[in-house]
């Protein structure tokens, strides 16, 4: 398989920096845009082109596809938060859906080959079927789903017309850090989970806030599928590579482990591995949250014959905890490349 030059947007963030880990580890060649809005310069390793600046200014694009000879674009790049998608709208329609067609037009017009967009299971809204597959209908509840969807449905009409081929990788609920430490989630004022639990764990917030736990699931929280974002990055190097072997063929995936836990299930695991109760706090539900959502990765399974290294809510706070208390040592980081 030959290793053409990728183009990681969004690749100073947080599920942007493990597919560059991943695509570097098994040598392809990359380079980074980022306008580091919530991104961090130096998380990108020494040695990778960086262009700081945002995917909606098409002269700075052009001048990295001519400069880095770019035939594929990996694309991190926008904005994940769902209460925040309901107060800012526009700002997720502009991040999101927006600037992504000035991506897809740049890319068009210079002749990229292949995308590959990171969407969400938010797409499918409080889906009727658990596990959701892929032919369950769209039906998102919040602005980020839909300024997903409209991406999705903008590249799909985008590579019937022009000659690039395309995946879309809906994510279910990413979550842990690079097992070798190199990366995790920075978090300025984070709101996921995992990130607020283990920031919790390491002295960051006195309590993790607990919304919402009158749904109609076994323990009244919500239940998500975590996965392991270095699982999820080496999905994001096997559709890369699939994606060049069948040219003529786009891949619409799900990227969970097909398991579900309850808000309380994985504050638990926290409690057991750091051999102490985090303190909770039973609040209201959080607008914009769908009871249960369990992704059917059977066609990522098969399709890609992906299978995951660190499948378990163990592991993935484990590596997340370990993060975070680098982080909070100030040995996360290393010191300023610019
Ligand atoms: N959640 C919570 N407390 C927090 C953060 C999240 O109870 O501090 C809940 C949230 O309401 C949802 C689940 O945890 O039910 C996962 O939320 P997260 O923001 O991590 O991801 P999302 O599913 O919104 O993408």
């Amino acid at each position: 398989m030959s290793k053409i030059p990728v183009l990681v947007t969004g690749g100073a963030g947080y599920i942007g920096s493990h597919a560059l880990l991943a695509l570097r580890d098994r040598g392809w060649p990359v380079a980074v845009i980022d306008d580091l809005s919530t991104g961090t310069r130096e998380i990108v390793p020494e040695g990778v082109p960086f262009y700081e600046g945002g995917i909606a200014d098409a002269d700075l694009l052009r001048r990295i596809f001519a400069e880095q000879k770019i035939q594929a674009i990996m694309h991190f790049a926008g904005s994940i938060v769902v209460p925040e998608s309901i107060e800012k709208p526009l700002d997720y329609y502009r991040n999101n859906t927006i600037a992504t067609h000035s991506l897809i037009s740049a890319a068009v017009a210079c002749g990229v080959k292949h995308i590959l967009f990171s969407s969400t299971a938010a797409v499918y809204g409080a889906p009727e079927h658990v596990p959701v597959d892929e032919q369950e209908p769209t039906q998102p509840i919040n602005p980020y789903g839909a300024s997903k969807l409209m991406t999705e449905r903008m590249l799909a009409d985008c590579a019937a017309a022009y000659p690039f081929n395309y995946g879309a990788l809906r994510y279910f609920n990413v979550s842990g850090a690079d097992p070798d430490g190199r990366s995790g989630q920075i978090g300025k004022g984070s709101t996921h989970l995992i990130k607020v639990a283990v920031e919790a764990a390491t002295g960051k917030r006195d309590h993790v806030d607990v919304f919402g736990s009158d749904y109609d699931t076994p323990d009244g929280t919500c239940v998500r599928d975590y996965i392991h974002v270095s699982d999820l990055a080496d999905a994001h190097v096997l559709a890369l590579e699939r994606l060049i072997a069948e040219p003529q063929e786009n891949l619409l995936l799900n990227c969970g482990y097909g398991r579900g836990l309850s808000v309380l299930e994985v504050l638990d695991a926290l409690d057991r591995e750091v051999n102490q109760e985090i303190r909770r706090e039973m609040k209201p539900r959080r607008a914009g949250d769908p009871p249960e959502l369990i992704a059917s990765n059977r066609r990522l399974v098969e399709t890609l014959e992906w299978s995951p290294r660190f499948n378990g809510i163990d592991t993935i706070i484990r590596h997340a905890l370990q993060w975070e208390r680098k982080l909070a040592e100030g040995r996360a980081i290393p010191p300023s490349r610019a």
